[in-house]
């Protein structure tokens, strides 16, 4: 987080290039081959003008794209010692994710993402809190995001421990923040934590819910919505098939 928008220090901007590749934004965006695209070319981290001019759908529908790529077992020609080098004194990520911790969930990986491509915060759960919302509010507000995705996934454990009523130590105050979306959940089935039907429907309400609570409680990030600058949204992680479905 040192490394902020207005770091001037970038000298080496011109041997950057962005989680698009070599061909650009044009490539990412289906305007040039795909499959050519995402088998050879070459992915360095996100440059600040190549950032600043995609859209908010533009950035989301390079993350579809990406865990398409995923899910095909492909990934971008991607070298994470590239992308450091680049990214090192400044960066200029497109989105900011909020996602639980669950380890089979690493956003970056499921999205074919690279270093300094997206902000990422994690919490069991993915619910907002103060702490949460200040780091959405420097990630788009100073340092240029322009999407706030939550994103939750099926099977979570942390909607499982709400659904019981789990109690440990901290943990009992962040599975507090979830029941609502469980009371909210409008399902006539078995409401329990081993229907895994019904976990995945409070954890796609608690995604609701924790996107609603963004826009509520932060300002900042109202504002910007409002305005058009970042686009906040949702989505939910399935264990089984690797498929992001995004809400909207
Ligand atoms: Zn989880």
């Amino acid at each position: 987080m040192c490394d902020g928008p207005d770091d001037s220090r970038y000298g080496d901007r011109s041997r950057r290039r962005d989680f698009l590749g070599t061909m650009g934004v044009a490539a990412a965006l289906g305007l040039v081959g795909g499959s050519l695209f995402t088998r050879y070319a070459r992915a360095d981290a996100l440059t600040h003008a190549q950032r600043d001019k995609m859209t908010p759908e533009q950035i989301i529908e390079i993350m579809k794209q990406g865990n398409e790529r995923f899910r095909r077992g492909e990934r971008k020609n991607r070298n994470y010692l590239r992308e450091q080098k680049a990214s090192a004194k400044g960066q200029y990520p497109a989105a900011v994710l909020l996602s639980c911790i669950d380890s089979r969930a690493p956003a970056e990986v499921i999205m074919d993402l690279g270093i300094g491509d997206i902000f990422n915060c994690r919490v069991a759960g993915n619910i907002e809190n103060e702490d949460i919302l200040g780091s959405m509010e420097f990630a788009c507000k100073l340092a240029g995001a322009k999407v706030v995705l939550v994103m939750g996934h099926t099977a979570c454990g942390a909607i499982k421990g709400a659904i019981d009523n789990a109690q440990l130590g901290n943990l009992t105050g962040l599975l507090a923040k979830i029941k609502p979306a469980v009371q909210a959940t409008d399902y006539t089935g078995e409401r329990s934590a081993s229907n895994y039907a019904f976990v995945d429907a409070v954890a796609r309400k608690n995604v609701e819910m924790t996107m609603a609570d963004i826009r509520k409680d932060s300002q900042v990030l109202a504002e910007l919505e409002a305005n058009g600058g970042i686009r906040i949204t949702g989505a939910m992680y399935n264990l089984q098939t690797g498929a992001v479905g995004f809400l909207g």
